[in-house]
């Protein structure tokens, strides 16, 4: 029964099914009553005055409740807090990943829904993305300075979704100082990192894993696509003797350039190009590879790019598999949740028709593991890379 004292939000039947079904989000179409302020944790009741369980609440955002627990007696309070932190810290833990810059908490994934938390190294980078993550964050950062003492915790509270939930944009440092610099090392490729304007909180850590995977196959002259400041570029470019990296923006570049020195890797290359246009312009010119990586930003933001998002896929793998040597490799990776494994493999299977190049699939992998996929989330499901080889 509905708690008198402490606020609460009613929903329908259907919410109460989609909670049955593991979906932590109910949507505001399926909120009935609300007696709660923005960014509380509520009392989720369902039609027939049962409580269904507790979530965070949004007054703005599409997203009206995030479910932080289920059942009528677990109610979600700093403790609760405190063991999923600890639970997830334990977890990244025993990845014994070989790396000092990884996801602590990767959100619903880790029952701590909106909230994201990266660490680099003796510093943290926090995201709360909901009105109710925002309103727990120093009740985490004390968690956080209580259980690893970080030198210093930036809040990178800059996303677009913050403006959904009516809440600012800021970047602010919560605890520490943060150097504008820092160095942090992935297996043997060390990055000098600027979590204050990085994107995402200053690195792709979701590819750790697919580095790995793609140095075991890299060979001979290499395109790093898409490269951003050398993610991909810098651990292959030790495998391969010639070895290009290619970025629209001249940042990225200049980020490539100076992490090629730092890294020991003088011949890697790079260019501040369209990879569209480019990759036309090698064809044109002959130009050949044994490995190329595409590592493209999400071409489908929302559910009304997917078609031009499919045909940005299909063109920049039917170029990198035309500008293959027989028995080269492409790796080729879509972030964009919108387009699942089956649209994207659908994608590749067009790409080999139509370039003519008969491909087999090495290997298919997903986000690395310290960005674990929740089962009843399929989107969570958001990176796709497939290790494809050209047969001849
Ligand atoms: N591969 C990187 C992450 C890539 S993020 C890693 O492993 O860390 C996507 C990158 O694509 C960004 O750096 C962005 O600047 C770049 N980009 C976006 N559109 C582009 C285009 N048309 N041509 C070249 N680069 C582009």
């Amino acid at each position: 029964m509905a708690n008198a004292q402490r606020p609460a939000v009613v929903i329908s039947a259907r919410g109460e099914q989609r909670i049955r079904g593991g979906h932590p989000w109910i949507y505001r179409a399926d909120v009935v009553d609300v007696s709660a302020t923005g960014g509380d944790i509520v009392d989720v009741i369902g039609p027939r005055q049962r409580t269904i369980g507790s979530a965070l609440f949004s007054d703005r955002s599409q997203i009206s409740l995030r479910m932080l627990t289920t059942g009528d007696h677990a109610l979600a309070d700093e403790a609760l807090l405190r063991s999923r932190v600890e639970h997830a810290i334990r977890f990244r833990e025993s990845l014994a990943l070989d790396a000092t810059a990884y996801r602590l908490v990767h959100g619903e994934a880790d029952l701590l829904p909106s909230l994201v938390v990266d660490r680099y190294g003796d510093y943290l980078a926090v995201q709360a993305l909901s009105q109710g993550m925002d309103r727990l964050l120093p009740a985490i950062t004390l968690i956080f300075l209580d259980l690893l003492q970080p030198k210093g915790i930036l809040a990178r509270n800059d996303p677009k979704v913050r403006a959904l939930e009516g809440l600012p944009q800021s970047v602010d440092v919560l605890h520490g100082e943060i150097p504008d610099s820092i160095v942090v090392r992935e297996g043997p490729v060390a990055y000098d990192v600027n979590l204050r304007t990085g994107q995402k909180t200053g690195l792709f850590l979701d590819q750790r894993e697919n580095r790995e995977a793609a140095a075991r196959y890299a060979r001979g002259r290499l395109l790093d696509c898409f490269s951003y400041n050398g993610g991909f570029a810098l651990r292959l470019a030790r495998t391969c003797p010639q070895a290009e990296a290619l970025d629209i923006s001249a940042d990225a570049v200049e980020r490539i350039r100076a992490n090629a020195v730092r890294n020991d890797v003088p011949h890697l290359q790079a260019r501040e190009v369209n990879v569209f246009d480019e990759l036309r312009r090698l064809e044109r010119a002959g130009e050949r590879y044994d490995t190329i990586v595409l590592d493209p930003p999400a071409f489908a933001k929302n559910k009304a790019s997917i078609a031009n998002a499919m045909a940005g896929y299909k063109e920049i793998n039917l170029r990198a598999m035309r500008l293959l040597n027989p028995g080269g490799y492409l790796v080729t990776c879509s972030c964009s949740y919108n387009v699942n494994e089956e649209m994207f493999a659908a994608v590749i299977h067009e790409a080999s028709i139509d370039s003519h190049t008969p491909m087999t699939i090495v290997e298919k992998r997903m986000q690395g593991r310290d960005h674990p996929v929740l089962v009843a989330v399929p989107e969570t499901y958001y990176l796709k890379c497939f290790i494809l080889r050209r047969v001849e």
